[in-house]
């Protein structure tokens, strides 16, 4: 069990727990340090704040997940100790999660296309005031009875090269990593095992100015972890990571605090992240 998590959703993207459950299973599970990490949405800080008014040992980091696509394989932006107050970003997570839901729209017309007809209107409310996402899709035909367990609409149909999948408006990740350093924020590569070609990703990334990447992530075996880790040394890269928790409860889904980086990274975060807040004001 790991004492900090950087990686965790709530239903103000596409999570199932409120921020304030999230908060209360956190500190159940003995977590000190949790950022939440929701797609393209900050909306879940103040009311998780909130909630964690309760824990006085627990501290909530203000984070974000940002999605950006490149030639055939999708890149997961995370940002940290971002000023989410920031009307300019506000406005482009608007935006960001606009397309979502045209992507969303085409993705219910492609399955419709494929003989599995969805309803929009229940797969807006299976989403309800979120950032809408797959994992909203995958719930709605999963109620269809079109898949027999969620991870199969992704294996089948709606996964990165799945036939009902249909690509956000052009996002490159090295326009993130700018956007949260912009917000004073440290950006970190999520999930970087399934990326193709890592070190080209990480040489255009850092010179971007990219400060960490996930090593310690749930679904990663000891091997993954090493290599990852050895990765991030070469490119004096922070080793992040944390649990991507979703609360979807599939069985083996990995719990908040399962995997983690030590503390002194989410320590060290916070001062690259300061460092940025100088540059940007200074
Ligand atoms: P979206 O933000 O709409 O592109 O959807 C991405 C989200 O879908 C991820 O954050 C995960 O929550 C979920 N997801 C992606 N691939 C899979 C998969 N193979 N199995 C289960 N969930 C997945
Ligand atoms: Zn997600
Ligand atoms: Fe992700
Ligand atoms: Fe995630």
């Amino acid at each position: 069990m790991a004492e900090v998590d950087l990686h965790l959703h709530t239903t103000e993207s596409d999570g199932r727990l409120t921020p304030a459950e999230l908060v209360a299973l956190a500190d159940q599970r003995g977590l000190k340090v949790i950022a939440i990490t929701d797609h393209d949405t900050t909306d879940g800080l103040d009311p998780a704040w909130k909630a964690a008014m309760a824990y006085p040992h627990l501290t909530v980091i203000a984070g974000i997940e940002l999605s950006t696509d490149i030639p055939r394989n999708e890149i997961h932006i995370l940002g940290y100790y971002i000023d989410h107050r920031d009307m300019s970003f506000q406005l482009m997570l608007q935006q960001f999660r606009e397309s979502r839901v045209d992507r969303a729209q085409k993705m219910v017309e492609k399955l419709g296309g494929l003989g599995m007809a969805l309803e929009w209107d229940r797969v807006k409310e299976i989403a309800g005031q979120g950032s809408i996402g797959r994992p909203h899709v995958a719930e709605a035909m999963l109620e269809k009875g079109y898949i027999s367990y969620f991870q199969e609409a992704f294996e089948k149909y709606i996964g990165r090269n799945g036939p009902a999948y249909v690509e956000r408006e052009k996002q490159i990740p090295e326009a993130a990593v700018q956007l949260i350093g912009a917000v004073g924020g440290a950006a970190v590569l999520a999930h970087p095992a399934q990326v193709d070609d890592l070190d080209t990703v990480l040489q255009s990334l850092k010179a971007a100015g990219l400060k960490g990447m996930e090593v310690y992530y749930a679904q990663y075996d000891e091997a993954t972890v090493a290599r990852l880790a050895a990765l991030a040394k070469r490119y004096d890269l922070l080793p992040c990571g944390g649990s991507d928790y979703h609360a979807i409860g599939t069985p083996g889904e990995h719990l908040p605090g399962k995997a983690g980086p030590p503390m002194w990274v989410a320590e060290e975060l916070r001062d690259l992240a300061m460092e940025q807040s100088y540059g940007r004001f200074g």
